[in-house]
Order: structure tokens, then C-alpha cells, then sequence
């Protein structure tokens, strides 16, 4: 059944934007989505039309580049009709030269952009959702707060000096920014929409069309997609991580529950974690349940020590609210590497 409503979703073509799209047109809604250029977005809807997707119900825009000023106008002002905006589209990246025009200002800017456009010319939106992260929620290397509980209120300690230091701490600021700059919008315009905003820890899971190419896939997979690169290649293995991790199927699934008739996400902020992630763990389940594919070794004096480094998330508002149950990371993890390896 197709639905009333329309929605627009920034970043349509990356990982987690991907399967929003997916999930919103199986469920019949009308999407559309901004694409940096015009073959970005008819292969896209190819992709849609290969899965056997009712690709007319997508059609894009081309937002080339989110930090320049008044990026989602034109957008926005072609289609009055639309109902919710979900904004996901910022840099995820560590490779840069400038950390402030790479990572920061698209981040910032570009949730301005995207809000100011829907303050002006979204004369039929009732809910924006904005994709910020848990680094927004929380401070790591030197602010980091081992073992304190972390909720849905909380911060990133993080300056704005301090996010230009090194492009690790530049995704962290431009999360960090970007959500607080939402915030003072809302504040400060007082909308007669709601913002929801959702903060995901580690996306995993399968890409949400088959991979063209494996070679690189986006910077969270690449936890994974490193681990069975570094065994083929018998190279170094990729540095360890510890951490939190949720299914990008579930993140999606909370972006679509976020615009959903009657729900009650509105004013919310939300952490989506389903639990605890190292290097060491995914290592184990690929070795459980892959075991011909060769790994390279792991040192355990390598990995980061888990009580010196992390913050123990108490999501629990937020599972109440979504009210699913989160895929966990063995699912994860096999259903990211049967793609992988198919
Ligand atoms: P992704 O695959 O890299 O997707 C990012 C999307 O934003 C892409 O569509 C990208 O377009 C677009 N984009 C980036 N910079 C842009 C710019 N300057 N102008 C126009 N478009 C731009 O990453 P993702 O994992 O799906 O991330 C989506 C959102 O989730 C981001 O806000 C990210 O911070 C957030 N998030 C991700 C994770 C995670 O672990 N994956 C965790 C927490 C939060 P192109 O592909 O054409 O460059």
C-alpha cells in the first residue's frame, strides 16, 4: 500500500542511507533522496529496480556538496509535498587533508542547511530526523570517561579546537557540532516540526544492495572487511578496536519507527547500541563460523584495554522507546561476511 506521506532523506546513496530507502519503500512510502550527481542516482534506482523494489516510489535530488550555503533550497522548494526529512548525509571519513572544510563545516553547515531549507520552504513537515552519533554522547582517547554511564543526556566533552587536532577527533567534533547545532536551531526557530535524533555506535551489517566493489567498503564495515583482507593478503592485521556496535539494519528500522504516523520519537534523542564490540570478538565468530577463511593473528597485548578506555552505555530509554529487539553481533557479523564472501 502506498502512504500518504513523503520523505526526504539526505545521503540517500551511503551505507545507512541505503537502507533507510529500502525499508521506506517496502513499507510503500514516497521517498526521495539527495545524491551528489545525476549517476549516483540513477544507479541507485537500478539498484532498487534490480531488488525487485517499487523503484518509482524513489526519485533524488542532487545535493553536490552539503557545506555550501543554502545546499538543500532547491531541494526542498521542488517538493512542498514533503512530510519528513530524515538528514543522514555528513562525511564519515578519516581520510582528509583539511579537517575543518572535510569534516567539520559539512557536518555543521550542512545540518543548518538542511534545517534552514526545511524551515522555509517545508511548509508540510512534521518530523526531521537528524543522524548524529555516539560521538556526540561520549569522549574518547585523552576525554574519555572509562566506566561511567552514559545516557541519551550526555556529551562529548570535545572543543571545537580540539576537533582539528587529527581527523579521528575532526568526525568526533563534527558529530558532536552538528548535533548541538540542531539543537540551537530548534531552540532558537521553536519549528512546528520535531527533530528526533538518533546517535548509532558501530554500524555493521550486510550493505543493503549486493557489492560492486569489495575492495573498500564504508568506514565502519571496514572493521570487518580489514580482518579478512589482512588474512588473504597475509598482511598486518588492521588495528583493534573496543567498543559499541548496532545493526544497520535496526538503524534504519529506528529512522523509518522516527516517521512513522502516531509514534512518539519527537523531541527524543537516541543512543542505538546493541552491545559490546572488539576486534578479538568478530574475529571469533568468523573463525566459529567461517572457519576456512584465513584470519591474520590477533595480539592481545595490541588491543586496547576495554576498562581504560570505554563508557558503559545505558541505553534503556531508548530500547523502550523503539521497542524492537536489536539484532546481535553474531548475526552481524555473519550475515556482513556471507556478503562479503558471496
Ligand atoms: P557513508 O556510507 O559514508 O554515507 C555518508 C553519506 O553522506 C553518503 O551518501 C555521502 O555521499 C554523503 N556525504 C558525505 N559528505 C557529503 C558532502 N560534503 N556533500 C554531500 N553529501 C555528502 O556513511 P554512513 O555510515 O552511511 O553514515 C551515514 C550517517 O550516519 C553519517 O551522518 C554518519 O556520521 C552517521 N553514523 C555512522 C556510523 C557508522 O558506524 N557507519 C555510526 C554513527 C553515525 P557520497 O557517498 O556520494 O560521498
Amino acid at each position: 500500500m502506498v502512504q500518504d506521506r513523503v520523505v526526504f532523506i539526505s545521503g540517500a546513496t551511503g551505507f545507512i542511507g541505503q537502507h533507510i530507502v529500502k525499508q521506506l519503500i517496502e513499507k510503500g512510502f514516497k521517498t526521495i533522496g539527495s545524491v551528489r550527481s545525476t549517476e549516483k542516482g540513477d544507479n541507485f534506482k537500478n539498484l532498487l529496480k534490480e531488488a525487485g523494489l517499487n523503484y518509482e516510489l524513489f526519485e533524488y535530488e542532487i545535493v553536490k556538496d552539503i557545506s555550501s550555503k543554502g545546499a538543500f533550497d532547491d531541494a526542498l522548494k521542488s517538493h512542498p509535498e514533503i512530510t519528513d526529512v530524515l538528514h543522514t548525509a555528513s562525511p564519515f571519513t578519516f581520510e582528509v587533508q583539511d579537517i575543518e572544510k572535510e569534516l567539520l563545516r559539512p557536518a555543521i553547515d550542512g545540518t543548518e542547511s538542511a534545517l534552514q531549507a526545511v524551515l522555509t520552504y517545508g511548509k508540510n513537515v512534521e518530523r526531521v530526523v537528524i543522524t548524529s552519533s555516539y560521538a556526540a554522547v561520549a569522549g574518547f582517547g585523552e576525554l574519555a570517561a572509562p566506566g561511567k554511564e552514559l545516557t541519551e543526556k550526555d556529551w562529548n566533552p570535545i572543543t571545537y579546537e580540539q576537533s582539528k587536532s587529527n581527523p579521528m577527533n575532526g568526525y568526533l567534533g563534527s558529530k558532536k557540532f552538528a548535533n548541538k547545532k540542531a539543537v540551537e536551531f530548534v531552540e532558537e526557530h521553536k519549528p512546528k516540526w520535531s527533530l528526533t535524533t538518533i546517535c548509532p555506535v558501530y554500524v555493521f551489517g550486510p550493505q543493503a544492495f549486493e557489492i560492486k566493489d569489495k575492495s573498500k567498503l564504508n568506514t565502519s564495515n571496514e572493521v570487518i572487511n580489514g580482518l579478512i583482507k589482512a588474512g588473504k593478503d597475509k598482511s598486518d592485521p588492521p588495528q583493534q578496536l573496543t567498543g559499541y556496535f548496532i545493526d544497520v539494519r535496526d538503524v534504519a528500522h529506528a529512522h523509518v519507527k522516527a516517521v512513522e504516523p502516531g509514534n512518539k520519537l519527537g523531541g527524543e534523542r537516541l543512543i542505538l547500541s546493541e552491545g559490546p564490540v572488539t576486534t578479538a570478538k568478530i574475529a571469533e565468530i568468523i573463525h566459529k563460523d567461517f572457519p576456512t577463511i584465513p584470519l591474520p593473528h590477533l595480539d592481545p597485548s595490541k588491543a586496547p584495554n576495554w576498562d581504560k578506555t570505554e563508557s558503559i552505555i545505558n541505553n534503556k530509554k531508548t530500547r523502550e522507546l523503539l521497542g524492537f529487539k536489536f539484532i546481535d553481533l553474531k548475526q552481524s557479523v555473519d550475515d556482513t561476511i556471507e556478503q562479503i564472501i558471496e
